[in-house]
Parts: structure tokens; sequence; C-alpha cells
């Protein structure tokens, strides 16, 4: 398990204004892990996120087993920041009947005939189950906010400004409150690479044939808008980290410790719920026995 310290760190403390300049986005988190130099801390994390593997795989059981709480995860990122990765080996010990994955892409027109909220309400993990969304509603407070001509083909006509997006900070909210209050854990996950890391992974994309695939002309285009990304992330994520719906701030430049950083925050969520595998009541125990009795008598 991550030091409760250095998790601390990760974690934006609600109401207060989160500045990501003052968050590292590399390996050298304190004074102490760059004593310890990068090949030791490669190391440690990789340990950990193996510990976190074989721990969650058995939270899960439980979860599901349990069929009360719900896990909801939202990952939200620059472009080549990590997500699909992420996702990939965190949740590669997970029994696949306990998770959901949803990735969210542009908004369809039938998506954006109704509130902004329905299209991902459609998709939140069932009681048992760990939810992953891929991009999420914050889409709705990222992309959106850094291009708000997106909001004119079916709003209702009105200014954009602060109003518009505090009310919809609100919304989000008020969205988590009762997802939470229904038995959904959220916890939301800011993959925090820096520009240049970006830039050095995009190139990686141009350069290596097997990862032309993954090099789309837009996230050159999006990238444009790196200041403005960083401003309305800022601002979503001081609006909306809450003791229920806590953001963490991971550090993305390298991927050994983005995963190790989730899948301890993601286990350790599990493993604080009170969860119980069901006992059988009395009149299942002599169902049980005699179903037990009825296969004993069978003959060969
Ligand atoms: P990718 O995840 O790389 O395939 O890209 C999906 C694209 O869809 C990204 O550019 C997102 O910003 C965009 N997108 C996701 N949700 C929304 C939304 N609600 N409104 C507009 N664009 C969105
Ligand atoms: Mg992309």
């Amino acid at each position: 398990m991550i030091n409760a310290e250095i998790l601390k760190r990760f974690r934006a403390a609600p109401g207060k204004s989160v500045r990501l300049k003052d968050h590292d986005t590399g390996w050298a988190q304190t004074e102490e892990l760059k004593e310890l130099g990068k090949e030791v801390i490669r190391e440690r994390a990789q340990e950990i996120l193996d510990e976190n593997l074989r721990e969650l795989a058995e939270a899960q059981e439980l979860l599901y087993a349990d069929d009360r709480y719900s896990v909801l995860i939202v990952l939200q990122a620059m472009d080549a920041a990590g997500k699909d990765g992420t996702i990939k080996h965190v949740m590669s010990g997970v029994n696949p009947q306990g998770c959901q994955v949803f990735s969210f892409k542009k908004p369809s027109d039938e998506e954006l005939d109704h509130n902004f909220l329905w299209r991902y309400s459609k998709c939140l993990p069932e009681r048992g189950r760990i939810g992953i969304f891929n991009r999420s509603y914050y889409e709705d407070v990222l992309v959106v906010k850094v291009h708000p001509e997106l909001l004119e083909k079916k709003l209702p006509p009105g200014k954009r400004g602060k109003k518009f997006w505090r009310e919809r900070y609100e919304d989000i909210n008020a969205f988590e409150k009762h997802l939470t209050r229904n038995g959904t854990v959220i916890l939301k996950f800011f993959l925090n690479v820096s520009k240049d890391e970006q830039r050095r992974r995009f190139l990686e994309r141009l350069e290596n044939p097997e990862k032309h695939w993954k090099f789309s002309g837009a996230d050159l285009g999006e990238r444009a808008y790196w200041d403005e990304y960083m401003e309305a992330f800022e601002d979503a994520i001081s609006a909306t980290s809450t003791d229920d719906a806590p953001w963490y701030i991971v550090p993305a430049d390298h991927k050994w410790i983005t995963r190790a950083v989730v899948a301890d925050v993601v286990t350790s969520a599990i493993q604080q719920l009170d969860l119980k595998f069901p006992k059988p009541g009395p009149e299942q125990l002599e169902e049980l026995k005699l179903a037990r009795q009825r296969l004993l008598g069978e003959q060969d």
C-alpha cells in the first residue's frame, strides 16, 4: 500500500482551489523519494501494483457477493496521458463479469437531445459492480468549456458565463450526492501529464508504425488549447472534489506511478466498505441440508 502521507498529496482537498502547477507530474514527489532514486521508486511502484491487483480481485468478488454497493471510477485527462493503459492494467485481475467500462466520445444527436447527464446515467454501474467511465460528464465542463460553441447546437439561448458553469458544477455535485446516498462509491482521477511528456508520446505514436492507430489529427488541435484545458480542469476539480466523491490528481509522466496510485486508491476504497458474503438464513440452511441429502442418496 502507498504511504498515507503520499496519497494525501494526490487527493484534492474539498473546498480548496487547485493549482495544477503545484502538482508534480513526475516520480520525485518528495525529498525522500528523490533520494531513493528513480529505479527504486519504479520497482516499489511495480510491487504496489502487483499487491493491489491481488487484493483488488478479492475485494471485487466480495463487492459482487455483497451486492449492495457499486463503484464508479471516473478517468479524465489530456490525450495520451494513459487512461486506456491504466484501465487495462488496473482491471487486469478482476473478474470481467464484475466490471463495466464505458468510453464517451462526442455526443450523438440523440444524446444532445437530452440533458447533459442523461447518457452517463444510462451507464452507471449496478450494485456489486465496478463501472469505469473513460471520460465522463466532466467533458461537459471541460471540452465544452474550452469550446463553448458546442453548447449552441441544442441548448436554449443564454449567457455562458461564470454562473452557467457554476450551475453545471452544482448539477454534477448533486448528481454525485444522489449516487453516493444510494450506495455508489465515486472515485475520480485526473491523470496529470505534462505538456512535454504529451509531445514525446505523440511523437512516438507518429514514429512507431504499430502506434500510428493511436494518433488522431484532432489531438494536436486540442493540444493547442493546453492552457485553457488546464484552467478548465482546475475550476472543475476545485468545484467538485467532495468528501463523498473526491478527485485524485495523479502524476502521469510515468505509467508505473499512475497505475500504482489508481490501483491503490480503488482497492483501499473497496476494502473500507463493510462488505460481507451473504449468510444463509435458517430456511435456506435447511434447504441446503435437504439438497445435500438428496444428492448423497442418488444411486450411481
Ligand atoms: P477519444 O477518447 O480519444 O477517442 O476522444 C473522444 C473525443 O470526444 C475527445 O476529443 C473528447 O473531448 C470528445 N468528447 C467526449 N465527451 C464529449 C462531450 N460531452 N462533448 C463534446 N465532446 C466530447
Ligand atoms: Mg484520443
